[in-house]
Order: structure tokens, then sequence, then C-alpha cells
């Protein structure tokens, strides 16, 4: 890079919030990726500021995490949750409060990296405005989430226009997987140039502590077989799946087993409410005395959770990436998960876990009993997916590459040089 050129780089996160808890409400994958790939890059020399909205006037406006890496709080409409299908209304004023706190501080962001075709429209906008470049990373597709739930929201079409758009304008999309990127020439548009780099995750954390040590700690037994869930509660995660799958499992009543959902939900809320109607099923089929929904968990506490189980399962009915298979898999358990989308990159089907149809019971259960039954295999295929993470998706080697992308699209374009007569 010349050494005139700033490394500063603006990423956008309008509704997932990086500084804010993980696994309630909405909160998930895209606030992991942001504040992970927004603290290697400050490591790897980056000014790193990351935008998202403010929800509640008791919020820090600017949280500092490390050298060169902060968040930074914008007001754009009521200071509240507001769900991500009814905040576009308010990026305008988003916006505007991203350009005066340029003013303020005098700087000037010539590259944005945008999350989410919410925070896409903000980049092209600052792209009119300024000229600023943009790299984007969907993290869910309208084109693909839309096939796959029953009640289309209005905004949708709205949302499919601003995704055909920002593919065929931004500097750069990041697709995290070969899937992603195959849905996006199928489904959106052939034009616009698209890079894969995957998601990653932490290999110090996860993989920290072993299965004893880890069942020790949660006072699991040692003879127990651990089938764990860790996500948001939404519909689409296919938790009910998982459930009615367990309840096939040969081993459903040989004490042993273990049922652990992890993961946060608000009362009233549509995480509460998935909650309830996860819990009325578990009722219903007589499993509460060997199943507990443990809540959030904690990034401190999720190492030990991976390493104390079996098996991980990830039944989602679609999945853009999933982080959860890879931090699993960082922790050397074996993953049982949806044969869709990002989990077909990262789980080796027999190699680092199994694929299963999406929304089929009988195949979750025999994919679980076979990793259950088989405790030898079962170490086997966790050590090749602590591997294949270690190799493929440290958080490191995913901020190496964004930052040799922002460094490229940041290199002044040279002049042809006129050639003498
Ligand atoms: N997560 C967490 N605590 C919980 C539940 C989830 O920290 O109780 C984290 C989980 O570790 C993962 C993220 O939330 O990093 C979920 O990301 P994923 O890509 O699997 O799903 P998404 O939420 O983006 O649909």
């Amino acid at each position: 890079m010349n050494s005139t050129t700033e490394k500063r780089i603006a990423l956008i996160s309008v509704h997932g919030d990086p500084a804010i808890e993980i696994g309630k409400e909405e909160a998930g994958g895209q606030n992991v990726y942001v504040r992970q790939v927004g603290e290697a890059l400050a490591q790897l020399g980056w000014q790193v500021d990351m935008f998202t909205r403010k929800v509640n006037l008791e919020q820090d406006s600017i949280i500092e995490h490390s050298d060169n890496c902060r968040t930074i709080r914008l007001k754009a409409g009521p200071l509240e949750f507001v769900p991500r299908d009814e905040i576009f209304d308010y990026l305008s004023e988003f916006v505007d409060n991203f350009l005066k706190f340029q003013v303020k501080n005098e700087l000037k962001y010539q590259l944005v990296h945008t999350n989410y075709w919410l925070s896409s429209w903000v980049g092209m906008e600052l792209k009119k405005i300024q000229g600023s470049q943009q790299v984007h990373t969907y993290h869910s597709l309208g084109a693909v989430k839309y096939n796959t739930i029953e009640n289309i929201p209005l905004i949708a079409s709205v949302r499919l226009a601003v995704e055909k758009q920002v593919l065929e304008t931004a500097e750069r999309i990041v697709a995290t997987s070969p899937q992603e990127q195959q849905h996006m020439r199928s489904l959106v548009s052939t034009k616009g140039n698209i890079d894969i780099i995957p998601c990653g995750t932490d290999i110090q954390r996860f993989g920290s502590i072993g299965r004893e040590a880890a069942r020790f700690k949660l006072g699991i037994d040692k003879e127990a077989k651990v089938v764990l869930y860790v996500g948001r509660f939404d519909e689409r995660k296919g938790i009910e799946t998982l459930v009615r799958a367990v309840n096939e499992s040969q081993l459903r009543d040989s004490k042993n087993i273990q049922l652990i959902i992890g993961g946060g939900s608000t009362p009233g809320n549509s995480d509460g409410i998935e909650r309830d109607r996860i819990e009325a099923i578990i009722n219903e089929l007589g499993m509460s005395g060997f199943t507990i929904l443990v809540g959030r968990l904690s990034q401190e506490i999720l190492p030990t959770y991976y390493a104390a189980a079996d098996v991980c399962v990830v039944p989602s009915h679609y999945e853009p990436f999933g982080l959860v298979a890879i931090e699993a898999m960082a922790s050397g358990t074996p993953v049982v998960a949806s044969d869709v989308g990002g989990l077909q990159f990262t789980v080796v089907n027999e190699k680092t876990g199994l694929l299963a149809p999406p929304q089929d019971v009988n195949a979750f259960a025999s994919a679980i009993d076979r990793i259950l039954l088989n405790p030898e295999w079962r170490d086997e295929l966790g050590k090749v997916g602590r591997k294949r993470v270690e190799s493929k998706f440290s958080w490191h080697g995913v901020a190496t590459q964004l930052s040799e992308l922002y460094t490229q699209l940041l290199q002044p374009v040279q002049e042809p040089l006129l050639l003498a007569k």
C-alpha cells in the first residue's frame, strides 16, 4: 500500500451491534463476525470503527474494545429495539449521523465494509455522496430465506432489489462459502465481483479445555451421552427437528442421554415464543427429565459446553455459514448438521461429522446415534474437525484475507503511462 494511504475501515452493521451480548433476540453470528473481524483487523494495524444503531438512551455512544478498535452507536429511529424488518425507514437518519460523525471527527472513510442488506443500503448511499468504496457481506440472502419461510414480510421486495443492486455495484462482495456464492449467482445476479472469504472462530478459546475437565466443571456425568444445541430460538433454526430426533434415538430410554439446549430468549418476543413452543414439545414428548434449557451461554463458558458434548447438532432449515458448527469443531466435538448452505462447506460428511436433510427427524436421529454409539469414531471425527478449523477458519486467517482485499482496493489507481510518440 502507498505509505500515504491510511489503513482505516468502517465496518457497518446497523442492526447487529458488535458490542452487545450474543445469543439473545436477534443477536447472533453477524454480531460475532463484526466484532471478531474488527478486533483481528486492528491487530493487523487497521483503524477500525464499527458503526451500529443505538437502541436505548443508556447505551454508551462509543465503546473502545482494544487499541484501534471501537463500536460507535448512531441514532436512527426510536431509541429502542426495532426488529430488522422494520429498520429500513430509519436508514437515511443513520447515513446523516454517519456523515455528521465524520465531520465532527475530521475523518472520511474511503472504504466501508457493510453487513446485511440494511447496511448495504447505507454503503451505497455513502458511495453516492462521497465516493466511498464498498465491500459487502450478506450474512443472509433474501432470495434464499424467502424460499424457506411461510410469512413473507412486507419489506421483501425492497430487500430483494437492494441485494441485487449491491451485488452489481459494490467494489467487492464477500461470500462466506462457495454455496453462498452459487446462490448469489443463480438467484440474485450474474454481475458483480465476488470473493470467497469464510467466517472464522477463536481457535485459542474453542479447544482450550478437554471433555473430562469440561464435564467436571459443569457437573455432567462421565458416562452421559451429551447432545448439544447452541443458538438463537428461531423456528428457522430447526430446534424442533433436534428434539424430535433425540426422542427417536435408540438411547432415548438409556438413562445416559442428555440434551442441552443453549441460547437466550426474552419472554413475549419472537425468541421467547419459540422457546415456549420448544419447551411444550419437550414436555409433550416426556423428555423433560433429560433435557435442559440452559439459557444464554456467554462466549467465556461456551467452550466448556462444546467440549463436554459428544455431539453438537445444527439442525437449521437454512444456514448461510453457521458459526456454531466451526466453534464445536474447534472444540474437538463432531457436528451433525443440516445438509444446506455453509454447513456443506464447514462440515465434511463422514470426516468431521454428518450431514442430514433439513427437517428429517429420522435422518438426524440415526446420525446422532451413529456418533453416540461409537466413542472412538466420535474422537476421530473431533480431531479431524479441529484440524480443519485450524487450517481454514481462524479469525486471524480470515482477517488477513480481508486485509489483503482492503489494501488492494485502497491502492491508488495507476494512471496508464502515456506512450512516447
Ligand atoms: N451464541 C452465544 N450464546 C448463546 C447462543 C449463541 O454466544 O447462548 C453465539 C454462538 O456462539 C455463535 C453465534 O451466537 O457465535 C451464532 O452464530 P451462527 O452463525 O451459528 O447463527 P446466527 O445467529 O448468525 O443465525
